[in-house]
């Protein structure tokens, strides 16, 4: 990833702008700060996947020109409710990508999981700014993303609030210089639990996280410390380091957001307190700054900064990354789909919290990998990845 050229692509003014998963945790942080700024902002389409109560009232606040339900049983629902209003309504999964196809200057990619690829490319494919905090496009689709983001003069802003912030001390012009990436992460609910404590963890307590509040499957996530696999890889592709350049290091209180080591020994870092709002306005303002109501840091009133070195036993998951970054090709997406699966069957408590990471590593192992030439392959992988993990869980 190169440094966009700020000068190249003027900030409009209203920015024009579409919400993908505006439902979602990110989308409802994403809405509440354009809310807060309306007359910065035309809103051109905001889309869901089935909460249409959500989705309505953000469109009746924002006057969207489209509003998108993802499930398409939702349509009469949508309809009926946006009637009188201008809005028009759409569904289904082609109508998603038709809505982050719309001219707009800035798309909030937030769909959780794989479902979030195709609107993302089509945003990338129109060249759009899009602030992306759906990981798993890159994860899945890394190195097509990349080259695809660079031949349509697309612009990535990071909204994980890691990439943010390495994305805010990275020196692109001089990127000789880094050393290495480290990924702050706060450890996740049940960092301090045994394995045998760890194996009666119930859903409701994985997504009780003990600083970031956030959707169900990346809080999950976050107690396996998978969401920090993925997000390894992640950073990865989007900011083109190898794999040994990448640390990890558990800080619980989630002030220091990442840090860029120079080769000097200087390490830059990105501090905030733990809101999505902060790399959110800052993705929504970019290349400029927005006031946000974040809580300003009081660092002589949390007093102190901890940190500790991640424990490769008790969360294999970071293994797992590296496992995948080595195969190459589509092993990050099977990972990924993988874990969607398992996530998915541990939060219907059809399996136990370790069974996740039993479930990934043995998906890992079992499909082969293809090099990642074109969609198609990748959804071939994505589908047999599914698959075996489905078999894994029955
Ligand atoms: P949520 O589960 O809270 O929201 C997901 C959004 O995607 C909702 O709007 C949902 O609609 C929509 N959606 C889900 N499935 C589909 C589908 N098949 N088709 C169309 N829309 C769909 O997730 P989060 O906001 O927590 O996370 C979104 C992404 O951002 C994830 O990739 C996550 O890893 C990443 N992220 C999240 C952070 C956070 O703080 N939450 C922080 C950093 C990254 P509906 O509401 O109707 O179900």
């Amino acid at each position: 990833m190169s440094r966009p050229a700020l000068s190249s692509k003027p900030v409009a003014n209203p920015r024009r702008i579409t919400i993908l998963g505006s439902t979602g945790s990110v989308g409802r942080q994403t809405f509440d700060l354009i809310d807060r700024a309306r007359d910065s902002f035309d809103v051109v389409a905001l889309t869901a996947n089935r909460n249409i109560d959500e989705l309505v009232r953000q469109a009746k606040l924002l006057k969207p020109r489209l509003a998108v339900v993802g499930d398409d049983t939702q349509y009469a629902a949508l309809k009926e409710a946006l009637a009188g209003t201008g809005i028009q309504a759409a569904a289904g999964a082609q109508a998603v990508v038709e809505a982050a196809q719309m001219d707009s200057d800035w798309v909030m990619s937030a769909i959780v999981g794989a479902a979030g690829l195709p609107g993302t490319l089509a945003a990338a494919r129109r060249g759009a700014t899009i602030a992306f905090a759906n990981k798993e496009t890159l994860v899945c689709a890394g190195p097509l993303m990349m080259r695809l983001v660079a031949e349509c003069g697309a612009t990535l802003l990071p909204v994980d609030s890691e990439h943010n912030a390495i994305y805010q001390v990275f020196d692109f012009d001089h990127r000789e210089g880094i050393a290495r990436l480290i990924l702050t992460a706060s450890g996740g609910p049940f960092r301090t639990l045994s394995r045998a404590e760890m194996e009666k963890m119930t859903a409701e307590q994985a997504v009780k996280h003990p600083v970031w509040s956030m959707g169900a499957k990346i809080s999950v996530d976050s107690a396996s410390l998978m969401n920090k696999a993925l997000e390894v890889i992640e950073a990865h592709f989007l900011f083109q380091m190898p794999r040994e350049k990448i640390d990890v290091l558990v800080h619980p209180q989630s002030v220091i957001h990442s840090m860029v080591e120079y080769k000097d020994g200087s390490v830059l870092a990105q501090l905030g307190s733990p809101d999505m709002r902060t790399p959110i306005g800052y993705c929504l303002a970019w290349p400029e700054r927005m006031e946000t109501p974040v809580q300003r840091l009081d660092l002589a009133k949390i007093g102190q900064l901890t940190f500790e070195s991640p424990d490769p036993v008790k969360f294999p998951a970071l293994r797992f990354a590296q496992e995948a970054m080595i195969k190459g090709g589509t092993a990050p997406a099977v990972l990924s789909a993988a874990n969607e699966v398992a996530v998915q069957a541990f939060l219907d408590k059809r399996i136990g919290f370790l069974d996740i990471e039993r479930i990934n590593e043995t998906v890992l192992n079992a499909i082969p990998v293809s090099a990642l030439t074109d969609l198609d392959v990748l959804a071939e992988a994505d589908a047999a990845a599914r698959t075996k993990a489905g078999e894994l869980i029955v």
